[in-house]
């Protein structure tokens, strides 16, 4: 039976996950072992199964007792001391049981005879036979030791938990208090079945017992004070506010985190509980509702503070499902929802500024387009004109004030719920707005102020906006934006307009630049651009040069006039690699012309102003000129009087610098734009182009005529030779020559055309 219970609790602790589990299974383990050798011996008469089982029985014995020394330093906590002891415990141990199986040689211990009814010799923990009176048992010297070290073993765990018993805290004694007196019973029990000299040994069962004892303490016992002890702290120091409620919902438990919150002083009763949740809630908490659980979140105000609580009531039951009372927790959540808030609000708005950023700007925009389907509306981007150098030259501090200033030109335009307004890139921002609402002077007023945040002459402050009209609701709202910046890049560089509007055929001028811009490149290399000729006459009627003018063979789009592309390139400064080009090939076709005997032929080129800026224009057509060997009075360069805007001295330099190498300087377009006759004074040119303009006018006009015949009267004065351009009927050429032109270019005499053209049908007719 015993046997059966010890097999029982070791089974238990086997399974059991405590820490102290496995020192409790050894302990039952060995418990086992001479309790079934005791019970061997007490049936059986056979000398060498008994000296075998007494052989066991010794040894396993203080194995026992070695194992309960481990067990006891784990539970009572001296594993400070256990290497030490399990040093010198497992050593004795080992010695013990060598020495005791050696008894079969030395016959040293014990010796077992069958001899008188049941002669003990007295010695205690030795069994005595059941029924077998004729087993003797004689106990010899190493037994002695043997007890002497068992008793050691014995003393060390009975020390150990009594400093343990009186050291710990009331609330522990209990789990030392039922070892104690068990392990102090064992050892009466033992010691008592020893000098009682009972023919019936049942001294093991002492040891059994408080092997149960220790299993039931360290692997089942849990103290109840001790759970409720912790129970009440745990509930007292959390931070959730906890309030108990009895069935009649008195209030009879608030903690101190709930004092905090309901505002409940230490020393009032925690009967007011009720009346303060009752207040923070607006709502009897208790009472509405057949509920069993239920949550809420409540606000309360105090001062400046703003509190939030997330506050959960639970109902408690009986078996017989009657209410027994209720408690409630309180979360206090202020800096979690606050940290929500601001999550959220950092995942939808611009954190510079404030405002929504483009995501959600786009959301916005497609709602209202979608709640609003009769009304129409304009999509306005804004774009501070070269950020990048207000950046790097004011430094980012004025950068970001002038992106918050612009953010709030937007905040201060909105007039109604149906306006958004969002930053939808660096330095550009974007707003919906009904078109009836918007204001165009007062956004352009407003968008002005703001550049008188502090430019300089250098790097001014422009913004501009641009302005499109929703006509497809549907679109997305991207492409809504695209339109509007479309229109901002028509105004790019015009010092002007600050607004501008968006036009259909601005998106494709726009898409059409770019084509340009990529394209001309490779366009040059596999010889799209080519050199195109029209002839200068003489009054004579005699050809006697050509200017080149540009041509672009598209393979796509076709034939293209300098009209349909070098507007973009002069922009972007491309042209510069078109002009060299151009001149390339006009010293080509000279130092070709020159070879198959026509050195009296010119060819005459354009020079554009934006070149003058690109490159070093002398260096570059000296260059040419040189390279092909070429009489330098062959080429004529044409430049137009707007490159005297600016940088005149530098300018009339180069222009000198031109002539003194040999070039022919002709000043082209002149008349059209801002001419002035006293630039004819300043500007040392070997040529003048007429405009076309004047002829245009002449036909009506006899002030035009006057003024025509003024400047050419003027160019003779000063010997410059005067050449008309546009010349397209033999009115305009009679009534030329009449005023004195030298030579004429137009229609009437060729049109421009390709170099084999002009070669077959113009050079071979003249
Ligand atoms: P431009 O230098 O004033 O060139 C004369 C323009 O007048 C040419 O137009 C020519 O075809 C056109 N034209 C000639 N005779 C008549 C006429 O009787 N009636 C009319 N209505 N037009 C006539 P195109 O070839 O379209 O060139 C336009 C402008 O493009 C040129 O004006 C010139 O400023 C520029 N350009 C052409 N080729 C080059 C080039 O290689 N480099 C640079 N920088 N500019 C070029
Ligand atoms: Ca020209
Ligand atoms: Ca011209």
């Amino acid at each position: 039976m015993l046997v059966l219970v010890i097999v029982f609790c070791l089974v238990r602790s086997l399974r059991s996950e405590k820490e102290i589990a496995p020192f409790v299974s050894q302990c039952l383990f060995w418990l086992l072992i001479p309790l079934v050798s005791n019970m061997v011996i007490a049936l059986s008469n056979k000398v060498a199964v008994l000296e075998f089982c007494f052989t066991v029985y010794f040894v396993s014995s203080t194995i026992l007792l070695y194992y309960c020394n481990m067990f006891m330093i784990k539970y009572c906590h001296f594993e400070h001391y256990r290497p030490l002891l399990n040093k010198i415990l497992l050593t004795l141990t080992a010695v013990d049981a060598v020495s005791v199986v050696s008894n079969y040689i030395f016959k040293h211990t014990f010796d077992i005879s069958i001899g008188d009814v049941g002669t003990h010799n007295g010695i205690p923990g030795i069994p005595g036979a059941l029924g077998m009176e004729n087993v003797v048992f004689t106990s010899l010297w190493y037994h002695k030791i043997h007890l002497a070290v068992a008793g050691l073993f014995v003393l060390l765990p009975l020390a150990m938990i009594t400093v343990r018993f009186f050291k710990s805290s009331k609330l522990y004694r209990d789990r030392y208090a039922g070892i104690l007196i068990a392990y102090v019973f064992s050892i009466f029990w033992e010691s008592f079945h020893v000098f009682i000299n009972d023919p019936v040994d049942q001294s093991v069962i002492g040891i059994s017992v408080c092997g149960i004892f220790i299993y039931i303490y360290a692997i089942e016992y849990i103290p109840s004070v001790l759970m409720d002890e912790m129970k009440t702290t745990v509930i007292a120091t959390v931070s959730d506010g906890v309030l108990f409620f009895d069935e009649n919902r008195k209030c009879i438990y608030v903690n101190p985190a709930a004092r905090m919150q309901l505002g409940i002083g230490n020393n009032e009763s925690a009967k007011v509980g009720f009346g303060k949740l009752h207040e923070l809630t607006g709502e009897d908490p208790l009472e509405s509702g057949n509920y069993i659980s239920k949550k809420m979140t409540c606000k309360k105000v105090e001062g400046d503070e703003e509190y939030i609580y997330d506050i959960e009531f639970h109902k408690l039951h009986d078996l017989q499902g009657k209410l027994i009372g209720s408690f409630a927790k309180i979360q206090d959540t202020t800096e979690r929802t606050k940290r929500e808030n601001l999550n959220k609000f950092l995942a939808t708005h611009d954190k510079l500024t404030g405002i929504y950023n483009i995501d959600r700007f786009y959301e916005e925009v497609r709602k209202v387009l979608t709640d609003n389907p009769d009304k129409k509306f304009y999509i306005v981007t804004s774009d501070i004109k070269d950020f990048k150098l207000i950046n790097d030259r004011f430094g980012r501090e004025f950068a970001d004030k002038l992106l918050i200033r612009t953010a709030e030109l937007f905040k201060e335009f909105v007039t109604d719920d149906l306006t958004r307004y969002g930053r939808i890139g660096s330095d550009k921002f974007g707003c919906l707005i009904e078109s009836s609402r918007f204001d165009e002077q007062i956004f352009k007023t407003a968008i002005q102020e703001v550049g008188n945040l502090g430019s300089d002459k250098v790097v001014p402050i422009i913004i501009h906006a641009g302005i499109y009209e929703i006509e497809d609701k549907n679109m997305p709202v991207a492409a809504m934006l695209d339109r509007s910046f479309i229109a901002i890049a028509g105004i790019k560089n015009d010092a002007d307009r600050r607004i501008a509007y968006y036009e259909e055929h601005a998106r494709e001028e726009m898409l059409w630049s770019q084509k340009v811009t990529e394209q001309i490149d490779s366009a040059i290399q596999s010889g799209q651009i080519v050199p195109y000729l029209q002839a200068q006459v003489s009054r004579e009627g005699k050809v006697v040069g050509a200017e080149v003018l540009v041509r672009w063979i598209h393979p796509v789009e076709g034939f293209m006039p300098p009209g349909k592309f070098l507007g973009i390139l002069e922009k972007n400064g491309m042209i510069a690699k078109i002009d060299r080009y151009i001149w390339e090939c006009a010293c080509r076709i000279l130092k070709r012309w020159e070879e198959e005997g026509r050195p009296d032929l010119y060819l005459s080129v354009n020079i554009s102003p934006k070149d003058f800026y690109i490159m070093d224009v002398p260096k570059e057509i000296i260059g040419l000129a040189d390279k092909y060997k070429l009489d330098k009075n062959r080429l004529r360069l044409e430049i137009t009087e707007s490159i005297m805007m600016d940088d005149v001295d530098e300018k009339l330099k180069t222009i000198d610098k031109l002539r003194d190498a040999g070039f022919i300087v002709e000043m082209d377009d002149f008349g059209s734009g801002y001419s002035s006759l006293n630039m004819l004074k300043d500007m040392p040119v070997d040529v003048l182009k007429l405009d076309m303009v004047f002829l245009k006018d002449t036909a009506a006009n006899e002030r035009t005529k006057k003024i025509m015949s003024l400047i050419i009267n003027l160019a003779k004065s000063l010997n410059i030779p005067v050449i008309a351009e546009g010349v397209e009927t033999v009115e305009q050429v009679d009534l030329l020559t009449e005023m004195g032109c030298d030579y004429f270019q137009g229609y009437y005499f060729a049109r421009p055309v390709s170099l084999d053209e002009y070669e077959q049908k113009t050079l071979n007719a003249s």
